[in-house]
């Protein structure tokens, strides 16, 4: 077993089939904790060895959501290092000459069986509900030729692992202990088009990169055997293994892309999260906090008590509630132009075509204005548009939600004519002025609840009757525009 206190060396090792797996941040953030915490190294390798599934652009989000979480990589396919390449299609040259001696010293061999033949056989297995399936080793010891003979032969052949009998089944895990995994059947290493199977290159890449901690979900377990056996073969010091809980919808069921939107780590940052929270609400997935109330924790904080025996291998359930608090939390604890900065961003990328002409110098600055307004109740960035767009709109383009108008009906023609009066003669359009000025009038003169005093002039500025406070949102609107809206209010 590796020394716990020397610089460990761990990897995350995602594969651009889509856009980025939530759980890739996870492993990522765990892996870069260790990392941290021994003084190793952290190194992103991308595994695209499945030429297949490959999708254009994924790769580049990877880098992208890795990036904007914070979970920095110390050598990976950008930056390159050491043991550069860090991209699987680009070290073929590697994977070959190893397959090559694997099968002359008898652990491996070449299977010509075409993909119908090995459909045929497990749908005969199946029926014959055979004890044991997998592949029956048709081609094992056989040449080329001798097997051309037989049915299903194909031109092209893969190679496949030859699984001995004596296959150690279980393993030490640093997070479980003591595990065992089924056994394994005969797994191809290299496939038909010359590229290895994850199974070879994942092994050959942790040894030569010198990974000492492999640390992954806990569907790698089943696989783990057929790892062990390779590192076995090839005379190599097998890693750490750290088989991490995988991340559960409310319902346990695993959480995937198809069922949760929050599985893609894009839907983090169009919502509008901020990436502390993201890293800080996985920090709590299957980790537990400092203390009871400490859920809201640094990463380095984090890092400097880190330990593998804490981890909780019951899946962790994906809770978005927490994550919303968190989120308003770190929220309102960024500097009012930091938020501001947070919220423009965010429209431009997400937003911009909800704003006709996007946001514009002017609308830049009334969203800095309007962020201590809007600060205490936002959840998430997305909202923010919504709270403020009342402010950003032309006065004559102001939508007047139809219920809120109803609903203030009765005294509104006093209300907003004595309002016009009222703000006309302010000799300071400000919000102590405002209210002082609108209190004597409404309610002292006028005699009117305060509730319902303000409410026609509430619906008549924002359009709604639930909005910021009213009397600062009049002072960043401007009096003229104030006027204007409650004139045409009454018009
Ligand atoms: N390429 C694998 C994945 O995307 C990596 C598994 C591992 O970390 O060994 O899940």
């Amino acid at each position: 077993m590796t020394d716990s206190s020397a610089p460990a060396r761990l990897r995350v090792a995602p594969s651009p089939t889509g856009d980025p797996h939530v759980g890739t941040a996870y492993m990522s953030l765990f892996n870069l904790a260790y990392a941290r915490k021994t003084g190793g190294q952290f190194v992103l390798r991308i595994e695209d060895t499945d030429q297949a599934r490959l999708v254009a652009g994924s790769e580049a989000q990877i880098y992208d959501t890795l990036s904007w979480l914070g979970l920095d990589w110390d050598e990976g396919p950008d930056i390159g290092g050491p043991y550069a390449p860090y991209r699987q299609s680009e070290r073929l040259d590697t994977y070959r000459p190893i397959v090559d001696r694997l099968i002359e010293a008898g652990h491996a061999y070449y299977c010509w069986c075409s993909p119908d033949r090995l459909a045929q056989m497990r749908k005969a297995q199946e029926e014959a509900k055979q004890p044991t399936t997998g592949y029956d080793r048709l081609c094992w010891g056989k040449t080329r030729e001798e097997r051309a003979e037989l049915p299903g032969f194909s031109e092209t052949p893969v190679v496949r692992m030859l699984i001995p009998d004596d296959v150690e089944l279980s393993f030490t895990d640093q997070i479980r202990g003591l595990i065992s995994a089924p056994r394994p059947d005969d797994q191809v290493i290299l496939k038909a088009d010359g590229f290895p199977t994850y199974h070879l290159a994942v092994v050959v890449d942790d040894h030569l990169m010198g990974i000492t901690h492999v640390v992954r979900g806990e569907e790698w377990i089943s696989s783990t055997p057929k790892h062990i056996l390779l590192y076995r073969w090839l005379g190599w010091e097998a890693p750490v293994w750290c088989h991490m809980p995988l991340l559960r919808n409310q319902d346990k069921s695993k959480i995937s892309k198809r069922k949760n939107p929050a599985a893609r780590l894009l839907w983090f940052k169009e919502e509008g999260y901020l990436p502390q929270a993201l890293r800080n609400f996985l920090q709590l997935m299957g980790y537990p906090p400092q203390a009871d109330d400490a859920e809201v924790c640094a990463f380095e904080d984090f890092v400097a008590d880190f330990d593998w025996a804490k981890v909780n291998t019951v899946g962790p359930v994906f809770d978005v509630k927490k994550l919303d608090w968190l989120n308003g939390h770190y929220i309102r604890s960024l500097g009012d132009d930091e938020l501001a900065d947070a919220i423009c961003a965010h429209i431009d990328a997400y937003q911009s075509d909800e704003l006709p002409g996007g946001l514009t110098p002017r609308a830049r600055e009334v969203v800095r204005e309007a962020v201590p307004l809007i600060a205490p109740r936002l959840t998430v960035l997305k909202e923010a548009l919504g709270k403020v767009r009342f402010l950003l709109c032309e006065d004559e383009a102001l939508p007047v939600d139809a219920d809120a108008r109803a609903k203030v009906a009765t005294d509104a023609e006093s209300v907003i004519q004595a309002s016009i009066e009222v703000l006309s003669g302010l000799d300071e359009f400000t919000t102590d002025a405002m209210h002082d000025a609108l209190t004597t009038r409404l309610v002292d003169e006028m005699g009117l609840k305060k509730k319902l005093a303000f409410a026609p002039i509430r619906v008549a500025i924002t359009g709604v009757l639930v909005s910021p406070p009213l009397f600062e949102s009049m002072e960043i609107l401007g009096r003229e525009s104030c006027l204007a809206r409650l004139r045409a209010f009454v018009a």
